[in-house]
C-alpha cells in the first residue's frame, strides 16, 4: 500500500443511463477502466477505479444506471447494485446531462436525497450546448433541484474542467491509509475486462433489443510467449438472437471478433488469437442462479 496516503474514500458515480459516468471515470483515471457506448444499460457491474494521487487515494465506483422498470432478475440486481454503491458513499457524484432533465434523472436524484453523503452534481455533455448562455440557465436550474454541494459543469469526453472536479474531491475524503495497492487501477481481473471489451462491440454493432438479451463469459485465457489466447462464450436467451449475432454467413461475428482482437492487442501489447462460440441459455438473465454464476452480484 502506498504509505504517504493520509486521506482515501469513496466516490459513487450515479445518475440514469447513458449520461456519461464510464466516460468520466475513464477519462480520470486515463484508461479504459468501464466500457462505453451510445447504448444504456452498458455498464452491468459494480467498478472500483482507484486513483492515488499525492496523498489522497480516491475510489470511483462506477454503476450501472438506476433505471425504472426494472423487469428481469438482471436489472433489478443492477438496482441494487447501485443502491448498494450509494451507501457506501463518501461522496456521491451526481451525473447529468447538460442540455436534458428527464423524469428518470428526477428520479436518481430523489434516492439521493435519502443518502448521507455530500452530493456534487456534475452536468456533463457541456460540449453540446449551444449557445454558451444556455449553460447559466442549466446551472442554475439544477442548484434549484437539490442542496448540492456543488454544480460542475464538465465535458467528460472532451476532459473539459475535470481538473476542477479533481481539486475538490479531496475535501470530502475521510482520514485514512490507502485501501488498495498504488498500482492498482480497477478491482476487476484481466478477463472481466476482456469478456467487457468484447460485450462493448456487440452492444455497438447490435441493434435494439439483441444487447440486453446477451453476456459474455471468458473460456480461456492463455498468455504464451508468442501471444495470448482467448476462448469466448457470448451468452443469448433465444435461437433467433443466436441468428441476428452470428450474423449472415458469420459476417457479424467476424466483424466484432476482428474489433475486439484489434482493441485486446493494443491493450495487453502481444497479439491475441481470439475465438468466439454464440450459445443459447433460455433466459440466463431471469435467472438469479446463472447471472452469480457469470459474475453478476
Ligand atoms: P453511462 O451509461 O452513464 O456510463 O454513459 P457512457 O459513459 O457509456 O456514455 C454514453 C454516451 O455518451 C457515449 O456515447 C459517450 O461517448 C457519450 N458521452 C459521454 N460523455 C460525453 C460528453 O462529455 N460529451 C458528449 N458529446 N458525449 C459524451
Ligand atoms: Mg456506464
Amino acid at each position: 500500500m502506498p504509505g504517504n496516503v493520509s486521506h482515501c474514500g469513496f466516490v459513487a458515480v450515479v445518475g440514469r443511463p447513458n449520461v456519461g459516468k464510464s466516460t468520466l471515470i475513464n477519462a480520470i483515471l486515463g484508461s479504459k477502466v468501464s466500457i462505453v457506448t451510445p447504448k444504456p444499460q452498458t455498464t452491468r457491474h459494480r467498478i472500483l477505479a482507484v486513483h492515488t494521487i499525492g496523498e489522497c487515494q480516491i475510489v470511483f465506483v462506477d454503476t450501472p444506471g438506476l433505471h425504472r422498470r426494472a423487469t428481469k432478475t438482471m436489472n433489478r440486481m443492477m438496482n441494487r447494485t447501485a443502491a448498494s454503491a450509494l451507501a457506501d458513499a463518501d461522496l456521491i457524484l451526481f451525473v447529468s446531462e447538460a442540455n436534458r432533465w428527464t423524469v428518470e434523472d428526477q428520479d436518481v436524484l430523489k434516492r439521493l436525497k435519502d443518502s448521507q453523503a455530500p452530493v456534487i452534481a456534475l452536468l456533463n455533455k457541456i460540449d453540446k450546448i449551444h449557445p454558451k448562455e444556455a449553460l447559466l440557465s442549466a446551472l442554475s436550474k439544477m442548484s434549484e433541484r437539490h442542496s448540492f454541494d456543488q454544480v460542475i459543469p464538465i465535458s467528460a469526453k472532451l476532459n473539459d474542467n475535470l481538473d476542477r472536479l479533481l481539486e475538490l474531491i479531496p475535501n470530502y475524503l475521510p482520514e485514512s491509509p490507502a485501501l488498495f495497492p498504488d498500482e492498482m487501477v480497477t478491482d476487476r481481473s484481466e478477463s472481466f475486462h476482456i469478456a467487457e471489451i468484447i460485450r462493448e462491440k456487440l452492444t455497438l454493432l447490435l441493434r435494439q433489443e439483441v444487447p440486453y438479451g446477451l453476456t459474455v463469459e471468458i473460456e480461456q485465457f492463455k498468455k504464451e510467449p508468442e501471444g495470448v489466447s482467448i476462448n469466448a462464450v457470448i451468452w443469448v436467451e433465444r435461437d433467433s438472437q443466436k441468428g441476428i449475432v452470428v450474423g449472415k454467413g458469420g459476417n457479424v461475428l467476424k466483424k466484432v471478433g476482428r474489433q475486439a482482437r484489434l482493441e485486446l492487442k493494443e491493450r495487453l501489447g502481444i497479439p491475441v488469437h481470439l475465438e468466439l462460440w454464440v450459445k443459447v441459455k433460455d433466459n440466463w438473465a431471469d435467472s438469479e442462479k446463472e447471472l452469480l454464476r457469470l459474475g453478476y452480484e
